[in-house]
């Protein structure tokens, strides 16, 4: 069987595990909580659960795990929800003092809390007239357009908790290119946080895959919809796993 784990220092891994084990009644997976190197030695993919970034890699570096997980990221399927997309991203922005270790694996660039809380990227960057005057809205729900997924019709209820903002796609040439599963519109923001006129305003991308790696900057593990479970094990790793080809740049 596959051995999927999830990392289980801090953070919603119960909620994924649970997840997982609802989709298991037709997939023959092996879940396993990983909190020491030798759990994830046994593993073939891995999900990066939504906690807080900083005190995930902190954890990982005083279990001996932060090094065998960037091992791991470069040979395996990794999805990182919310935390743990900050902990995929190549560069992290909106950063205390000290910086963001990340493990890195997909090319992208991501701002921490891009909704509030610190700096909100999306009000400064994109909505630099509504900034100070807007309400700082950290946390919020919206319905996602999911192109990428089984059921596109059916909207995916994202659950976004002090969530971050990809800022860039930057793939190399020779990296895998970076498909767009799931996007925000900005029409179906809260009130809060859109602005008048949505007509220049980017999509927002929120669930994005690269090559065997998969990101969503929000929470699907708190709804009953399993959706990006099905996709992340499906696409990411039961068909990389039985072409044995385990490798991102596949
Ligand atoms: N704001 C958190 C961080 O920067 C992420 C929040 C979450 O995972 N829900 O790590």
């Amino acid at each position: 069987s596959i051995v999927v784990g999830i990392l289980a220092l801090q953070g919603a891994f119960v909620e994924h595990e649970a997840a997982l084990r609802r989709l298991n009644l037709s997939k023959r997976l092996d879940i396993v909580l990983v909190r020491t190197p030798e759990e994830l030695g046994r593993c073939h993919a891995l999900v990066i659960p939504g906690g807080e970034s900083t005190t995930i890699a902190l954890l990982a570096r005083l279990s001996g795990l932060l090094e065998p997980l960037r091992k791991f990221v470069v040979e395996k399927p990794v999805w990182g929800t919310c935390a743990g997309a900050i902990l995929l991203a190549q560069t992290v922005e909106n950063t205390k003092k000290g910086g963001q270790e990340v493990l890195g694996g997909m090319s992208i660039s991501i701002a921490r809390n891009g909704w509030g809380s610190q700096v909100s990227y999306y009000t400064y960057y994109i909505l630099p007239d509504t900034y100070g005057s807007a309400t700082q809205v950290e946390s919020f729900e919206a319905d996602l357009t999911v192109t990428g997924l089984t059921d596109p019709e059916i909207p995916f209820q994202g659950v976004f908790i002090r969530a971050p903002v990809v800022v860039e796609l930057k793939p190399t040439p020779t990296d895998p290119p970076i498909q767009v599963v799931a996007s925000l519109s900005p029409s179906l923001l809260p009130p809060a946080l859109a602005s008048p006129d949505h007509s220049n305003e980017p999509k927002i991308f929120v669930a994005l895959r690269q090559g065997n790696h998969f990101l969503t900057t929000f929470h699907p593990e708190l709804t009953q919809d399993d959706r990006f479970h099905d996709y992340f094990i499906r696409e990411c790793v039961i068909s990389q796993v039985a072409n044995g080809n385990a490798s991102p740049q596949s």
